[in-house]
């Protein structure tokens, strides 16, 4: 579909979605001259709000996925210029992870994985090199001195992703974006600036109500977060991703404690975000097991999101009409493939890219 390059000096856009890919596609139409103003219908509906805010590249390589990776790995090369951008060093919170084992089971799943997918992958900018049970502990003295083995991941960076989407508001705010509080029921409801103004449908799994022919579903998964105490360990310094008992974890680092998630199984409906106690129960257990010293955190919340998810995994960046474009669909991922989506979009709006 032919898109129209547009006079720069009328270029308009509204964003449908205040989440981190309508926020990240905001900032850089903006940073490229568009006028732009954002629509969201705020907090509750956010996976943003809820994720872990790992940037996998390599912790998110599982064969069969190798496209999915591939957008991760080329979205990866772009974080360390948006995190400039943002300017905000709180919202970086680790530089490097590491994959752990419980069990020499376990041990050989990651050596599978590294095997089969992060040796024979897209080529990543992060570094992998196999580590010890005594390099663990050399690393991180407070993980459990019963894990064998992994990975560490150079490079494989995480996010906090509330310190994120604040970064993301008052940056795009600095660039001259409105942020309204408004819920769009419907597209011909937008009111209309002119002949060049375009419309990025970026509202998640809300995408799917405002263009019929988006099929997403939300994969639900249970997600905590613990604050540390003045008697308890520090967090860790790394993202850990461990492998526990055949089942997986991950620790993800704050400034005062750390992110625990995450299930991942089928919802029962688009706002089915209570959480289970089965799911709580297990990343506790399992937690605790990888980082004892969690016993003395505090834990402040226990939140389950919905990913909004496509039949194929891959999310959905093209345009829709002359005057629509839609970036959703970005499943466990989407912070990690914010500004590599970004970057499509403008191709797109700009008429370089279908
Ligand atoms: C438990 C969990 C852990 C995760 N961990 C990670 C991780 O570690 N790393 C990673 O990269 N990704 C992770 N994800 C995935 C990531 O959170 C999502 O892929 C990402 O948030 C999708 O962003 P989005 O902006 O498309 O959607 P959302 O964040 O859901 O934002 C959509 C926005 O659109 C608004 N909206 C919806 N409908 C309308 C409407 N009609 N009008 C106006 N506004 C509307 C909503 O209010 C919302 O603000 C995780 C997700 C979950 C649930």
């Amino acid at each position: 579909m032919n898109s129209p390059r547009h006079d720069p000096a009328h270029r308009t856009l509204t964003v449908v979605g205040g989440g981190v890919i309508g926020l990240t596609c905001a900032l850089t139409a903006a940073d490229a001259g568009w006028r732009v103003r954002v629509l969201d219908a705020g907090t509750d509906e956010r996976a943003s709000w809820v994720a872990g805010g790992m940037l996998g590249s390599l912790g998110e390589g599982i064969p069969g996925e190798e496209a999915s990776l591939a957008l991760s790995v080329e979205s990866v090369r772009l974080w360390p210029a948006l995190a400039k951008r943002l300017d905000d060093p709180r919202v970086v919170t680790a530089t490097d992870s590491l994959f752990v084992a419980a069990s020499a089971t376990d041990l050989e799943y990651l050596r599978h994985l590294a095997d089969f997918v992060w040796a024979g992958g897209p080529r990543s900018e992060s570094a992998l090199q196999p580590i010890t049970g005594r390099d663990i502990r050399t690393l991180e003295p407070s993980l459990s001195s019963r894990l064998v083995g992994g990975y560490r991941a150079i490079g494989e960076w995480s996010v906090d992703n509330r310190r994120l989407l604040e970064a993301l508001r008052a940056t795009v705010a600095t660039a001259g974006v409105e942020v309204i509080s408004a819920r769009v029921v419907s597209l011909t409801d937008l009111d209309d600036p002119g002949p060049d103004s375009q419309i990025l449908l970026a509202a998640g799994l809300g995408t799917t109500a405002l263009w019929p022919g988006v099929e997403l579903h939300p994969a639900k998964g249970e997600i905590l977060r613990l604050s540390r105490t003045r008697w308890s360990v520090p967090p860790p310094g790394h993202v850990v991703r461990a492998r526990l008992h055949g089942r997986a974890v991950y620790l993800v680092p704050r400034a005062d404690g750390v992110v625990v998630g995450a299930t991942q199984y089928e919802a029962e409906g688009m706002t089915d975000r209570t959480p289970q106690a089965g799911g709580v129960a297990d990343l506790l257990a399992d937690a605790i097991e990888v980082l004892p010293g969690l016993r003395t955190y505090e834990l402040t919340e226990a939140a389950a999101g919905l990913r909004p998810c496509t039949a194929d995994g891959l999310p959905i960046v093209t345009r829709v009409d002359a005057r629509t474009v839609v970036a959703t669909g970005h499943g466990r991922n989407g912070i990690v493939l914010a500004p590599g989506t970004a970057e499509r979009v403008l191709s797109i709006l700009e008429g370089v890219e279908e």
